[in-house]
């Protein structure tokens, strides 16, 4: 398929397959194992100006959109899921920064995590708030010119590696969703703490960590918008940040694709390559159907986002569901080609099997993503009837 690419584009999605390819692939076994935070790759990334792809170009980035972003999420994820989320959830904790810091707020944060020196993270997770963020129960209090942050976030990425954290948190306990406000919360914040590393089923490559708050001193400065638009920033953060997601999704699945795809040329059973056969056969073609259409979906979906569109919940929300379900499907298909030795460590398919499953979970479940469409749905053909 040609996507119309830009040369620029093209150029990005070139470079990132070659990272994938030569410094991705070759570890991600070793950091799927260890559970290590990929810090070398990310180094290659910021050497390579990858982490600033989608940051403006006055604030040291390459001035690309979530396109781009896309991009390079697919390329990467094809090396590794896991390492991929160190590019993916720096970009989810810029996107209030981007979309709703004032200018000395974009000029003091994003130029550190364009150039890859700072990596960022975005909270709003709680263990009692999750699809039901709006229960969220981290405070945060106005004392002269700080507010004080109370309270824990839960399963946070880049958690305890990035440098700077968006937080979502309660300015008025009264107002439930509509007392929540952002704020850009540094590291090195007194009274900011990170809980233990969670061990994984799949993107073990990625940190996840609470990022707890202790009378976190947060200056009045770093307060995103104004009070009371946490929620609307996190909304719009999500509806942005889901073709990432859906784009990791991609990675996987084309990784998975073109392991079954050459795994089936070289396995003979009865006399033949198992490529011969046609229940093979079939499984690989649907398999490069539900791939290419997820990318179609990506694609357009943050195109639009990129064309200044208004509406793009429902897009961003149905690229990121058949994105995630065709990981989901096409990674077991491929497990099924490779036969036993899709079920041992020593062959990649289980590790993207594993790495797939987030992709249907986090940054809304796919249950949430199809409410979401849903009341889309409903809302515009009410809308015809008026
Ligand atoms: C590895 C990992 C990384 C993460 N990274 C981040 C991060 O960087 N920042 C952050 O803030 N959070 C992060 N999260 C949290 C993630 O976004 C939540 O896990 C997700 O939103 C789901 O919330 P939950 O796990 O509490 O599930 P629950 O909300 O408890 O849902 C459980 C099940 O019920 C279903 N369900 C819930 N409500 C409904 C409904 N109304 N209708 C139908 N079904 C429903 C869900 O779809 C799901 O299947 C991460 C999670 C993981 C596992």
């Amino acid at each position: 398929m040609d996507y119309l690419l830009t040369e620029e584009q093209q150029m990005i999605r070139n470079l990132c397959r070659q990272i994938a390819e030569e410094k991705i692939k070759p570890v991600a076994a070793r950091y799927d194992e260890s559970a290590e935070f990929p810090w070398d790759i990310v180094k290659v990334l910021a050497e390579a100006d990858i982490f600033g792809v989608s940051i403006p170009e006055e604030y040291c980035g390459m001035g690309g959109g979530v396109l781009e972003m896309a991009l390079v999420t697919e390329e990467l994820s094809w090396g590794c899921g896991g390492i991929a989320l160190a590019f993916g959830g720096t970009g989810l904790g810029s996107f209030p920064i981007l979309l709703f810091g004032t200018e000395e707020q974009k000029q003091r944060y994003l130029p550190p995590i364009a150039r890859g020196e700072k990596l960022a993270a975005f909270a709003i997770t709680e263990a009692d708030a999750g699809s039901d963020a709006a229960r969220i129960r981290t405070t945060a209090m106005k004392q002269g010119d700080h507010y004080i942050l109370n309270g824990t976030k839960q399963w946070i990425t880049n958690g305890g590696e990035a440098e700077i954290y968006t937080v979502i948190a309660l300015t008025d306990k009264t107002k439930g969703a509509r007392g929540a406000s952002a704020f850009v919360v540094e590291k090195d914040t007194p009274g900011l703490k990170f809980g233990k590393k969670e061990n994984k089923l799949g993107i073990r490559a990625s940190a996840t960590r609470e990022v707890i708050f202790e009378d976190a001193r947060v200056p009045e400065e770093n307060l995103l918008g104004r009070e009371g638009m946490g929620f609307i920033i996190a909304l719009k953060t999500f509806d942005h940040a889901r073709p990432g997601v859906a784009a990791q999704a991609v990675g996987i699945a084309q990784r998975a694709l073109d392991e079954a795809t050459h795994y089936a040329r070289v396995r003979k059973q009865f006399g033949h390559p198992i490529a011969s056969f046609q229940g093979v056969q079939f499984m690989l073609a649907n398999m490069a159907i539900a791939v290419e259409a997820s990318r179609a979906l990506v694609y357009s979906a943050a195109r639009m986002i990129d064309s200044g569109a208004r509406d793009i919940a429902k897009p961003s929300a149905i690229c990121k569901t058949f994105a995630s379900d065709t990981a989901m499907e096409v990674t077991v298909d491929a497990v099924q080609v490779f036969g036993g030795y899709g079920y041992m460590k020593e062959y990649p398919v289980e590790k993207l099997l594993r790495d797939a499953k987030i992709t249907q979970i986090y940054e809304g479940s796919n249950e949430i993503q199809r409410n979401v469409i849903a009341a889309h749905l409903l809302k515009e053909s009410a809308a015809r009837d008026e």
